[in-house]
This record gives C-alpha cells, structure tokens and sequence, in this order.
C-alpha cells in the first residue's frame, strides 16, 4: 500500500501527525498481509496498530477483545471519527444482536469487536460465512496463553477460528508476555514462528517513576499511604488485595478526615458506574480499590497509582501501575511491602490452583448433576464443594482447567455447560495442575525479587526481556 494513502488516513482519520515507535512498520506490515505480535507498553498506542490497517483494507477486521465493558467505549470512539465499526456481545438484547448478525451478514461494517465466547456460537460462524476476513485482531493477547496471569478459556478457541476464517492476516497485541507466554501465544493462534514478526516495544514508560516502601508495620503503612496521598496533586488510586484491606484504611482516613472514593467487585453496578465517572471527571480524586478497578479507566492524568499490598505478579504490577501517566507526565507508582501482607497472597495462590482431588470433585458434580446443569449457577455449585469463602476461586479455575482440556463446553453463565468427555490422564494426576502452581508461585517470587531489586525498571525490563534502558526513575536509581 501506498505510503502517502497510509498517511493520510492517519491524520484525516485518526486525527494523528506522526507514528509512535514501530507503530509505521506494524500497519505496513499487516497491510503487506503479514502476521505480528506487538508487545507495547499500555497507553502507547497499540489500537492504531489494528484500526488504521483496519480502514485501509478492502475487508472486515474482527478484533478479539475479553473486556466487553470496554468494547462500546472503543466502538463510540470510532465512530466518532467516522469509523464504520460495531460490537456484537452478551450485553445485547436478542433483537439487537440478531440485527447486528444481519448487518454483518449483508457486509456492513469495517471493524467488529467480540468477546472470545462469541467463536462458541454456530449462528456467529455462520454470519461471517460469506464475509471477506481480511484481518484478526487479538486484544489482550496473553489471555491465550495458559500461563498468562489472565488466562480465558475461550481464547483457546481462536485457533479453531481462525482456520474457519480461511486464516485472515493476524495481529496479536498485549502488553505483557514473558518470552514463555509470547511463544504459548504464537502457538496457540495456530501460526508458525518464522511467519510471526514480534515487536518488543519495550516497557516501562519514561514517566514512571517506581518506588518500593518497606514500613515496618500497617499503622506505619497507613501513615506513609496518606503522607503521600496528601503530597501528590491530581488522581490517585490506593489498590488493595482484599475489600476487607480497602474498609481498614477508609476507616483510617475518617478518622483523618480524608475524602476518597471506593471501588470494588461487591458494589452495585450503578454504584460502581457512579464512582468510575467520578473518578474519570475529576482531577484530584483518590479511589480506594481493587483490581476490580482497571477495565475501561483510560484517564490520562492519573499521578499516582500505589499498591498497599503485595501483587501477585509482576504482570499484574506492571498492567495496573500502567494506568498512571498517560498523557506522558511524571507520575509515581509506590509498591508497599509488609511482611503480614504475605499471607493473603499464599491463599490466593492456593485458591487459584486447585489440586487434582478438586479437580475430580467438581468433575464428578458435573457429571452426576449432567441433567440438571442448567439450572444451577455458580454460587449453587460453589456452596456445595467449596466452604463458604469468596476469595476461593478453585471452582471457577477447576471450570476453566476443565474446559481447556475439552471436558466441559459451555459456561454456567449461559447455562449450557455440557460434559464432553472423562477426565484425561494429566488432569487425573495432577501433573497439569502442579505445574500451574509452581509456575504462580515463581511469579510471586519474581514480585519479590522487584522488591530487593538494584533498580525497578531494569527488573522489570529483564522479567519482560525487554531491551535494557537509562533508568535514573527509581527510588533505586534516582
Ligand atoms: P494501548 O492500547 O496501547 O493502551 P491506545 O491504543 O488506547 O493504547 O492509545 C492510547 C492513546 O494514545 C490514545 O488516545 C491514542 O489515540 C493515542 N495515540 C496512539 N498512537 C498515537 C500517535 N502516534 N500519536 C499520538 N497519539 C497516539
């Protein structure tokens, strides 16, 4: 494609002068029909890398994305700049589904935007029967990979997809993958490494400066969190591990007479709609949260982001602290460590990798109550295997474990979970299940070697084996 077309599509359109970094050599490429996968650090631009081929193809681009919260946002977006694009998910009433289906079906539409789960409908293959796929965009791709910190089930099945689609060019884009994880995801698209171009953009962004903060008990915890709170000018989010943490220190703060917001997965949806807008109008908000926190806030002017308890993983760290400075101004990100905060992390490493025991537990229950499947709902079938614990996810693991191994098909959402065949071998042993564990477990020492580490940034760049920079931007360093 002409140079100067692609040029002018990205200022008419995108309303933007110049590339950033490798973004030029991304969009040529997947326009020459050649595969990538571009590791970009959030807030870089990885979007363009997709939407400007996008509009320059003759056919459609579906972009694979798991953050449905997300998808109407980025859809609204391109719109407004012109852009002929829609989403097709389970927040849609049937009726505007089936019209959406139709529209597509009539070859309307450059650019569609579906969740992974989407692949498992027959109606929605049949919908793109007779469209001309030009490109597949993998949003988010470390979901694939097994051994991604956010592994999705469904994501496994776009291998399958993609041979449906006639293998359309394909972009895979994330933010964070390990080496190990950027292999995985080449492997499981279903492309072959040589015909796979990976662009390691770096990163850590320049404006971030890291620091790590060792007091030595909660109160003086407390007192450090709010000292720099109190010091730091514009939005701040504090994330905690567990809701529990996040009403100790509100507490904290009344008594300090500190205003702040709260954000977390057990608010009502519309509370939880009215805090993010609060946050996302105001300039010097403080939001107490959880990871719950993250989907959909793409506010520019965060200034700081700290963490009161241990993450789990440096990719965790590193995608939340992500949401500070974007617009490309300083901004702090403070990780507090306190030994007693160890705990929680060890349960939820033992609640995120249940044993082989578990396993045949909640195979058996499936299998027995086959019949009656539809009827049950998660919390139905977590009060009878699991002791009542919400942070204890081993059922929702053992589901995703059961299906990616194709046991199961179907989720307890949709209420079509199927038992597909006996339980293999690697799961009966639980070979495959102690290999997940260990592999959580090294994550969380990695979180700690960030921890005693000379310098945060060059931690973190050699954890992602990104290419080595000047740091001078860490408590280490500076
Ligand atoms: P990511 O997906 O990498 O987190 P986005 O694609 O959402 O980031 O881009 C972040 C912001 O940067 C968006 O507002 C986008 O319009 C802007 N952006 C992307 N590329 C460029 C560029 N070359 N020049 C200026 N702004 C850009």
């Amino acid at each position: 494609m002409n140079k100067s077309k692609i040029k002018e599509t990205l200022g008419d359109v995108f309303g933007i002068d110049t590339f950033r970094h490798s973004q030029q050599e991304i969009v040529e490429r997947i326009l020459d029909g050649k595969h990538a996968l571009v590791l970009m650090p959030t807030g870089m631009g990885k979007s363009l890398c997709y939407q400007l081929p996008a509009v320059l193809l003759d056919g459609l681009t579906i972009v694979i994305s798991p953050l449905i919260s997300l998808m109407k946002d980025q859809v609204d977006k391109l719109q407004g700049m012109g852009v002929d694009a829609i989403y097709i998910n389970s927040s849609l009433d049937k009726d505007e589904r089936e019209k959406r289906y139709d529209q597509v079906a009539q070859g309307k539409y450059k650019l569609l935007f579906v969740a992974p789960e989407r692949f498992a409908k027959p109606e929605f293959l049949q919908v793109l029967q007779d469209r001309n796929v030009s490109l597949l965009a993998i949003d988010e791709a470390h979901c694939v990979s097994q051994w991604g910190h956010d592994f999705r089930p469904y994501y496994k099945k776009i291998d399958e997809f993609r041979k449906q689609l006639q293998e359309p060019t394909t972009i895979a884009l994330t933010a964070t993958a390990t080496p190990h994880v950027r292999k995985d995801i080449i492997e499981q698209i279903g492309l072959a490494s040589e015909d796979v171009k990976i662009f390691n953009e770096g990163i850590c962004r320049e404006n971030l400066i890291l620091q790590v903060e060792e007091p030595i008990d909660e109160s003086e915890k407390f007192e450090g969190i709010l000292q720099k709170l109190q010091e730091t000018q514009g939005s701040k989010i504090v994330y905690f591990n567990l809701i529990k943490s996040i009403e100790k220190f509100a507490h904290f703060l009344d008594l300090k007479q500190y205003q702040y917001l709260v954000y977390h997965g057990k608010l009502e949806s519309s509370q939880r709609r009215r805090v993010q807008q609060q946050f996302m109008q105001g300039s010097d908000d403080v939001v107490l949260a959880t990871n719950a926190f993250g989907m959909g806030i793409d506010k520019p002017d965060i200034r700081l982001v700290i963490h009161a308890e241990i993450p789990d993983s440096p990719e965790s760290y590193y995608q939340e602290i992500g949401r500070a400075g974007r617009d490309g101004k300083e901004s702090e990100c403070v990780l507090y460590y306190v030994e007693a905060d160890l705990g929680v992390q060890l349960n939820f490493l033992t609640w995120k990798n249940p044993d082989a025991v578990f396993i045949q537990k909640v195979y058996t229950f499936l299998k027995k109550n086959e019949e009656i499947l539809s009827s049950l709902s998660y919390e139905d079938i977590q009060e009878k295997l699991v002791f009542k614990n919400r942070g204890d996810q081993r059922l929702q693991t053992a589901l995703n474990v059961l299906q990616y191994q194709g046991v199961i098909s179907g989720s307890l959402e949709n209420k079509n979970v199927q038992v597909l065949r006996d339980l293999p071998e690697i799961l009966q042993t639980g070979e495959y299940t102690q290999q997940k564990a260990e592999f959580d477990r090294k994550r969380l020492l990695s979180i700690f070697q960030y921890i005693k580490s000379d310098c945060r940034r060059g931690f973190i760049h050699s954890y992602f084996h990104a290419p080595q920079v000047d740091c001078n931007r860490c408590d280490r360093c500076a």
